[in-house]
């Protein structure tokens, strides 16, 4: 009797290729610099095309239920034994019909959750590949500047690889965010100034010879970190059946992931994954009244970010100088999309909305997210009857003092039947 063994599994090739400025176009080797030296533009990773159109839905399928699966997408971590990780991703994409309803909106309508992720935020992701690259380039120690959950995800990923870690993070950050991210041990900086105060601060550190031997997720190792947000692209496509949703609704902080959402549907289509849906699709942007600059400039019609001075409750989006900001407007615009904002007001609503509707509690940019797609479809700037994919992407949890005080016990009673039906329990009468 012959036995016939299954092809051993072919060992999968880093597709990266390069670092290629997003400014100028010069290119750079993959290494740990976030900046053109002709130009100073952020540097992006660039792929190689024949490596990503080798990847196919079977190999993705037969991968493991975490974004890992998209290893031939990524530029680090095709062997496992080399990953940095929490496993995060293949988060829930959960059908809304209800939010749909309330909303206005007639087509399939989706919250892409990625409040299930390990520490509860889409950032495990970007961590994730992240220190993943930064342990390839021989970095012993991690850091980050983060405006929250940044902080949480580095602290427990460096807990898991059991490797020292220190976070900086503004000094009025939730508590929520600040005890789930001291929980991991690592060193916790609280810094008296503003995220962007916190950013240039790192940017000084990130020279100093104390510390050469630290990867700063989203300074030195930025171009890796950023890559990792295409993941969730990749995971709405796949768990659509393999399509690209017509409208996606997403937060923006530096506008990083929004870019990357964008970029992650250009590569599969190029990588002959998917079809793009008719017409194209679109992408949508959203932040809070209290720090919009990006859609500011979109509103606007300028193409140069004016930074702002961050105020309100949606904390974790709060940068007033946005990185990414130019590209996310030009995301927008080359899509035929458009952003707004809304106000702490409507963000509270936004939480309380999404949560009654869909059984999601999602954290402030959430509440922003949810929001802004009511707005969008009320002032006719989405479509009604085109899918749309709406994304989730931090817990409520961590920010409960957002609604704390506008939600609670509905009845109050006394231990009894009686007092039950008193309080209108028992009937509807
Ligand atoms: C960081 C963050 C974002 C946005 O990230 P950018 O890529 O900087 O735009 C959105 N939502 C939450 C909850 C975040 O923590
Ligand atoms: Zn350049």
């Amino acid at each position: 009797m012959t036995v016939t063994t299954p092809a051993p599994a072919r060992a999968i090739d880093n597709p990266a290729r390069a670092l290629v400025c997003r400014g100028c176009g010069s290119e750079f080797p993959l290494a740990p610099q976030h900046a053109c030296w002709q130009c100073f533009g952020p540097l992006e990773v660039a792929y190689h095309p024949d490596a990503l159109r080798s990847v196919t839905r079977e190999q993705i399928a037969a991968g493991p239920p975490n974004l890992w699966r998209y290893a031939g997408l990524l530029p680090a971590g095709q062997d496992p034994a080399t990953r940095v990780t929490l496993d995060p991703g293949l988060t829930p994409l959960v059908r809304a019909d209800a939010l749909a309803a309330e909303v206005g909106l007639r087509a399939r309508l989706w919250v892409k959750d990625d409040s299930a992720n390990p520490t509860h935020s889409f950032k495990d992701r970007v961590v994730s590949v992240a220190l993943t690259a930064a342990r390839a380039f021989g970095f012993t120690r991690v850091a980050c500047a983060s405006t929250g959950n940044l902080a949480n995800s580095v602290a427990a990923h460096a807990a898991r690889a059991g490797l020292p870690s220190v976070v900086f993070i503004p000094a009025d950050l939730e508590p929520g965010k600040v005890v789930t991210t001291a929980v991991y041990g690592g060193d916790v900086v609280a810094v008296d100034g503003s995220y962007d105060d916190v950013n240039r601060l790192c940017g000084e550190l990130v020279e100093t010879d104390e510390f050469e031997d630290t990867a700063f997720v989203n300074v030195n190792v930025r171009p890796f970190y950023a890559e990792g947000s295409r993941t969730l692209g990749f995971e709405v496509a796949e768990q659509l059946g393999w399509r690209i949703p017509a409208q996606v609704v997403i937060p923006m902080a530096s506008g990083e992931l929004l870019t990357k959402v964008d970029k992650a549907f250009t590569e599969l289509v190029a990588a002959g994954l998917v079809e793009p849906p008719d017409g194209g699709w679109r992408v949508f942007g959203a932040q809070a009244a209290g720090c919009n600059p990006i859609v500011a400039a979109l509103h606007a019609g300028v193409d140069e970010i004016a930074p702002v001075k961050p105020t309100g409750i949606a904390k974790s989006l709060n940068i007033g100088d946005p990185a990414a900001g130019r590209y996310a407007l030009a995301a927008v615009r080359r899509t035929g999309g458009w952003m707004e904002y809304v106000d702490d007001d409507e963000i509270r609503d936004g939480i309380r909305l999404l949560g009654r509707t869909t059984g999601i509690f999602a954290e402030t940019a959430g509440g922003v997210t949810a929001a802004v797609l009511g707005k969008l479809v009320r002032t006719g700037r989405l479509d009604p009857d085109a899918e749309t994919v709406v994304f989730n992407t931090g817990e409520g949890l961590k920010t409960i003092e957002a609604v704390s005080s506008l939600v609670g016990p509905t009845h109050r009673v006394a231990p009894s039947l009686r007092a039950a039906r008193e309080a209108g329990l028992l009937g509807r009468a």
